[in-house]
């Protein structure tokens, strides 16, 4: 017998952990963590305690509660551990947090499956993010030894640390009695795979998060067309935008970028996702046309080197980029007053390294020559204007999502305030989903045409039922069978 659960994703958008079992095998498809749900709990001042953060997520329900699965370093801080894992995989559709950010609380011996340009993207976050990010380097918590000067005295043990077991693929592969076929497919970030599973009832299709609408649009269609070959039992399906008829496509946007920056005289400052590669291009292209270069963040910047490292290509080169250097903390970049090894240790050692292999800015050069350039900032970066002073005819494209709670509106308030005070508001608002719109997706799913539909990772689940007869309203928790 195969069956399924889903520990998240149900009514609500991302936070996806599907458990797929059979009669000896135990899968795990994404660990996410549901931004929402997460925040009904925690700000930036309301924090998990830290060894106990396990515990807290598990008591509040933002992490099943299941025996082998978790790291034996914070779950003996509350219960006895598990000698054994009692799982035999997770498997990663790709690395944006709602899919990948509980991983990190999965035993080392749990073996995870990843596509090259997931792991590589999970690699950058880990080593430049601040946060809980132990995606493939987990230090144990929590270890004591004994004193090496001092027989019988037990001090702790901060540098113990041990690898994730990680596999990547280029082709399909096994998990005891499943076999998985992955296939790349087109999202907002690099590496998302959609799955077909082959278990003993018949294949089940997991599209992960897909889209039909950015620069590799066809690598999704040619999932669809793979996945309809296997005449699969069940389709899990992502349903973000069942609602919404219409999309802009990305070279649609990107048409629309480079018309709009013709028009602008001065800087121009833009907020897009700090990890879509594709938004990324679209505006390199853009300022290509326009006689501009595109300014991007050291974190950027050290995410584009380990793509480029691991040979994962589509995205930006790294020479075809600027890097932002602002000042930091101690505020003595540029300072004459201050060697330029002291300053630079204002820097952390990640940011040094792509700092030296980068061709770097600073605000004053970006000041002196505002119409040379598209400075790309995070919403909360705008202080670093202060230092460049945009001159009259600057614009503020904004790249992202609209605010959809009320911690992002009023986040959106104090960013109104910042562009008032730089003359910078109205706006211009500019961007494209990650998801399908309604369209798509019922292509997709016809085309596919499964025995069962099952949509995840949507607030509208109920909207597939006028669409298709066999949609199955799934319950969080609840083990779901194949015959
Ligand atoms: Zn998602
Ligand atoms: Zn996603």
């Amino acid at each position: 017998m195969v069956s399924i659960t889903f520990y998240g994703a149900i009514n609500e958008i991302g936070g996806n952990k599907i458990l797929i079992e059979g009669t000896e095998t135990r899968v795990f498809l994404d660990f996410g963590l549901c931004f929402n749900r997460y925040g009904n709990y925690f700000s930036p001042y309301i924090t998990p305690r830290q060894g106990l953060k396990l515990k807290d997520f598990i008591e509040l329900k933002l992490l099943p509660d299941l025996e082998g699965l978790y790291r034996q370093d914070f779950e003996q801080r509350f219960r006895e551990s598990s000698k054994e894992p009692l799982f035999d995989g997770v498997v990663l559709s790709h690395p944006h947090i709602d899919h990948a950010g509980f991983i990190p609380f999965i035993r080392s011996d749990i073996p995870f499956y990843a596509s090259e340009g997931s792991l590589a993207i999970l690699k950058a976050i880990e080593q430049t993010s601040q946060g809980f990010y132990e995606f493939l380097k987990l230090k144990e918590k929590f270890k004591i030894r004994e004193s090496k000067r001092e027989k019988g005295k037990y001090v702790r043990d901060k540098d113990s640390s041990v690898q994730r077991e990680i596999t990547t693929f280029k082709s399909s592969f096994k998990i005891g009695e499943f076999t998985f076929h992955p296939f790349s497919v087109d999202h907002s970030i690099v590496g998302a795979t959609a799955y077909v599973i082959e278990t003993s009832e018949g294949a089940v299709v997991y599209t992960g998060d897909i889209r039909f609408h950015g620069r590799k649009y066809d690598l999704s269609w040619k999932f669809v067309e793979e996945a309809s070959k296997y005449d699969p039992i069940l389709m899990i399906t992502e349903g973000t935008r069942i609602h919404e008829q219409t999309t802009v496509t990305e070279l649609q946007l990107e048409d629309n970028l480079k018309r709009i920056i013709k028009e602008i005289s001065g800087l121009v400052v833009a907020s897009f996702p700090v990890r879509d590669f594709d938004r990324m291009q679209s505006f390199v292209n853009a300022g290509k046309e326009n006689g501009r270069e595109l300014v991007i963040s050291t974190r950027q910047a050290f995410a584009l080197d380990v793509l480029e490292k691991e040979k994962i290509d589509d995205v930006p080169n790294l020479d075809e980029v600027r890097v932002f250097l602002p000042s930091k903390s101690w505020g003595i970049y540029d300072n004459p007053n201050y060697p330029i090894e002291i300053q630079m240790q204002d820097y952390s050692t990640w940011e040094r390294k792509i700092i030296e292999k980068s061709s770097t800015i600073t605000a004053n050069e970006i000041r002196e020559e505002q119409e040379s350039y598209i400075l790309r900032v995070e919403p909360t970066e705008l202080k670093y204007l202060l230092d460049i002073n945009p001159k009259i005819g600057s614009r503020y494209i904004r790249s992202l999502t609209e605010p959809v709670d009320e911690e992002m509106e009023i986040q959106q308030q104090k960013m109104d305030n910042w562009l008032k005070f730089f003359s910078l508001y109205p706006y211009k608002q500019l961007h494209c989903s990650g998801h399908t719109s309604r369209k798509e997706l019922l292509e997709m799913i016809n085309k596919i045409n499964p025995k069962k539909i099952v949509p995840i990772h949507t607030e509208n689940a109920k909207d597939f039922m006028s669409a298709f007869e066999k949609v199955m309203i799934v319950e969080e928790g609840v083990k779901i069978t194949l015959k």
